[in-house]
């Protein structure tokens, strides 16, 4: 995945010095509110939601069963079509398909709508270390990228930002990329709308190469989707010469009908809308409309290897509606950028570590990113069941092993060990309550205390059970 986060620390550190940030958390307490309210609203207004996601569900885990043969369907579909088909399996095989199309226009600029799979295989970066620059022409991409900062949301990359740091950036920054900023700008969300739709626009009129990524792709038609709210994605899509969509293998769905039951779901789950403003379809390439020449990349980047877990594979049914994060306790207080990837939050908690592995210490803190109180799992429009995807990745992480890892199995095997034996365990029991006034009530070391800094050890009884029970029943 990108190198974006690269030197992020792990969870546990992020997330501690992120709550210390007042502002964040009161930007993000608003907005995650705001959003997750709405979303209820316009879940509750359709009778049939429990087999929309139903079926949402079995149309995505009927496609990855069989993703080799739609993704070869989709291949001729595209091809068919006028489009050309490139397969990436990783993140540099990508970046380097991408730069060497751009390189081949003769162009130095592009303009993106944006796309979750580009900022995760830091298609940015490597475009500018070939001379090319990459233009964000989503709002909040565009607030992102001048602030120099990096997405904390999927689907308001700049939500821990306010009006007032909005109104700063742009003031500071839009000289550097571009058409300045007015010297009188404030912080009115009209203002601000205008002063980046006049930035975007003469980038949208100059740009002869358009990047994308896709909501959806259609097997049966070869048809690529991308759905928005601010009509960049439109101007992006239609205007530029040659167009190159870099996509995830997961997003194939089978037949245009099947995009029935996600058009309903997304927009309702994002941005509790009833549809999309702005759904943008293109087949291959058209004669004198949109542009000449379309290139998709297909990128694995580590979806083959989570396709082979069982467990783990549902994750590929996200279709990045970011309603989870909405309303998950632990994204609310610690913010995306904790989460030291571009998916934060409870998906990015499961997603991540299967992409990239559990090998580094950010990775291997992933799957401890929630209290597993399962409040994403019920909103998720696919039913990605994300509790259980955590503990199954909490297992391997644990098996991986690691300090705190091998004292707790040890523990475990102690533990196991004397309660296989009765005697022994009845002895114990003994000593132990003899014993109870030298207990402490906090349990020393670096991890246990940590544990027991915010619970109270349950105090020994004078006698143990299985002696009263002698007593006073027999
Ligand atoms: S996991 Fe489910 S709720 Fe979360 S972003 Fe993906 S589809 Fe939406």
């Amino acid at each position: 995945m990108s190198g974006t986060f690269v030197g992020m620390p792990a969870f546990p550190k992020a997330a501690h010095e992120a709550v210390q940030n007042v502002t964040l958390r009161r930007n993000l307490r608003h907005a995650t509110h705001t959003i997750r309210d709405k979303r209820a609203v316009a879940v509750a207004e359709l009778d049939d939601w429990d087999q929309l996601r139903e079926a949402g569900k079995q149309i995505k885990d009927h496609t990855l069963s069989r993703l080799d043969h739609y993704l070869v369907q989709l291949e001729e579909s595209v091809t068919a079509a006028g489009g050309t088909v490139h397969w990436a399996a990783d993140a540099d095989e990508a970046n380097r398909i991408v730069a060497d199309l751009v390189k081949a226009t003769g162009e130095s600029e592009v303009v993106k709508v944006k796309s979750m799979a580009t900022q995760e295989i830091g298609l940015n970066e490597a475009l500018e270390a070939e001379g090319i620059a990459a233009y964000e022409t989503d709002l909040a991409e565009l607030i992102v990228q001048l602030g120099k900062d990096r997405p904390s949301h999927i689907l308001v990359p700049a939500i821990h930002r306010n009006r007032e740091e909005i109104r700063d950036i742009f003031r500071s920054e839009m000289s550097a990329w571009g058409r300045p900023a007015p010297d009188n700008l404030t912080d009115s969300p009209a203002e601000l709308a205008e002063a980046a739709r006049l930035h975007l626009r003469e980038k949208f009129l100059r740009a002869k190469v358009g990047i994308s990524g896709a909501n959806f792709m259609v097997a049966e038609t070869g048809t690529l989707v991308v759905v928005e709210s601010e009509g960049n994605g439109r101007m992006c899509l239609t205007l530029p010469e040659t167009l190159i969509s870099v996509v995830g293998i997961e997003k194939v769905v089978p037949t245009w009908q099947d995009l029935e039951v996600f058009l309903q779901t997304l927009p309702r789950s994002s941005t509790a809308e009833r549809m999309n403003p702005y759904t943008s379809m293109w087949t291959g390439t058209t004669e004198a409309d949109g542009p000449k020449t379309f290139h998709l990349v297909l990128l694995d980047n580590g979806r083959t290897a989570t396709l082979a877990d069982e467990v783990g594979r549902q994750a590929l049914r996200c279709i990045r509606c970011s309603a989870c994060l909405n309303v998950c306790p632990v994204y609310e207080r610690a913010g995306g950028h904790a989460y030291g990837s571009v998916y934060p939050g409870p998906i990015g908690a499961i997603l991540t570590p299967q992409l990239r592995g559990t090998q580094s210490e950010v990775d291997a803190s992933l799957p401890y990113a929630s209290s597993l109180c399962g409040a994403c799992y019920d909103v998720c429009p696919v039913a990605i069941d994300i509790p259980e995807v955590l503990v199954h990745l909490r297992e391997q992480v644990a098996d991986q092993g690691g300090k705190g890892h091998r004292l707790e199995k040890v523990a475990i095997k102690a533990a196991t060990w004397v309660l296989d034996n009765p005697a022994v365990l009845a002895v114990g029991e003994r000593v132990a309550a003899k014993t109870r006034k030298l207990h402490p009530r906090k349990i020393p070391g670096p991890g246990a205390s940590q544990w027991t800094n915010s619970r109270d050890l349950p105090e020994m009884p004078a006698e143990p059970f299985r002696d009263w029970w002698k007593k006073n029943r027999t």
